[in-house]
């Protein structure tokens, strides 16, 4: 991991709580396009040209996800894109030949005047199995929908597990709509869920904990998480996030891995340890020698010696760090 400063290691002592991001951070982030629903209208295949035909500019991973299902299933992606949009926490809009064609949560299309009654039962039934539901509406009317799965990474419960032992509070902090984001919050073992919340309302969330006295750290990846990350006390980015998130963040992790927020974690507290118990050390040494000294009864032979194993003595102190194994 990388670490920005010494001060970043020195905060971690007095954090309090944990808070994670869902997608692409608590998640794998490479989601899959599990469900393609139509409604009234489409073919699934011309459902799915044309929601890929919007995403082919998009970065976020749920775009991406479902480029890749319309590639993976042959199916071509329509032509005659423009005016592409995107709404952070919400979706992205574009025109397809000229028709506007919105995708996005149920947030989205009810800020957009878009009829949701027909989508209800299938936006509830993907929602209780933890997919996210992507809303497909074509000139102002809703044409299908999208069930895409993000499973967990397989190393978070065991990380989530671990913060908490170390009397961490561990929350999930997400986009994403609150059904979807607790079917996930359980598989991981995170019982404090914020969901549906805009890009900039997270870093209100962040605010609001530490108004509660919490020392926070802020584990993510993408831009929608670059201001929580610059506000916590701690920002920690995944090393294969987005260029903005690992300039905002303290500490950058290399790779995707969750396990690098217990090292982190547990690296900063034995550092801090090292650093007091140096401390304590340099001190005593003095306190004791230079009373016996200006009595006259320490060799300024002995004195001089002494000294520089008192230096030796913290530099191998702190080099025991070296040897520091994390426990995950
Ligand atoms: P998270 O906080 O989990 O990383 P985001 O804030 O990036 O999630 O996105 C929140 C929600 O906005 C998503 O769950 C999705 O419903 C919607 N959304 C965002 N980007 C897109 C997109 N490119 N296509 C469709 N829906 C999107
Ligand atoms: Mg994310």
């Amino acid at each position: 991991m990388l670490i920005r400063g010494g001060d970043s290691l020195e905060k971690v002592r007095r954090l309090s709580a944990v808070v994670f991001d869902k997608t692409g951070t608590l998640t794998r982030g490479r989601p899959e396009v599990t469900d393609v629903v139509p409604l009234a209208g489409p073919e699934p295949t011309e459902l799915l040209s044309l929601a890929a035909a919007v995403e082919q500019s998009s970065e976020h991973p749920l775009g991406e996800a479902i480029v890749r299902a319309a590639e993976q299933r042959g199916v071509p992606i329509a032509p005659g894109l423009s005016d592409f949009d995107y709404r952070p926490g919400r979706g992205v809009r574009a025109r397809v030949n000229g028709e506007a064609v919105l995708l996005g949560n149920r947030r989205f299309m009810e800020e957009s005047g878009i009829n949701l009654a027909e989508a209800e039962e299938a936006l509830v039934a993907l929602e209780s199995e933890g997919k996210t539901a992507v809303l497909v509406a074509r000139a102002s009317r809703l044409v299908g929908l999208l069930g895409i799965a993000d499973p967990a990474k397989p190393e978070a419960a065991q990380v989530v597990a671990v913060l908490h032992r170390l009397g961490l509070r561990v929350l999930m902090l997400t986009g994403d709509t609150r059904p979807t984001a607790q079917a996930i919050a359980r598989a991981v073992g995170i019982d404090e869920v914020i969901a549906e919340v805009l890009p900039q309302e997270k870093l209100a969330a962040i605010e609001a904990l530490q108004k509660q006295g919490q020392v926070v750290a802020m584990v993510g990846d993408g831009v929608n998480d670059a201001p929580a990350l610059a506000r916590a006390d701690l920002g920690i980015a995944l090393g294969s996030g987005s260029a903005v998130a690992l300039e905002t963040a303290d500490i950058a992790l290399l790779g995707d891995d969750l396990r690098g927020v217990v090292h982190a974690v547990e690296l900063s507290r034995r550092t801090v340890r090292t650093i007091k118990q140096n401390l304590f050390w340099a001190f005593i040494y003095n306190a004791v020698s230079i009373p016996v000294a200006a009595l006259g009864w320490l060799n300024p032979m002995i004195a001089a010696a002494a000294m520089a194993f008192s230096s030796v003595f913290v530099v191998m102190n702190s080099l025991r760090l070296r040897r520091f194994s994390p426990s995950l």
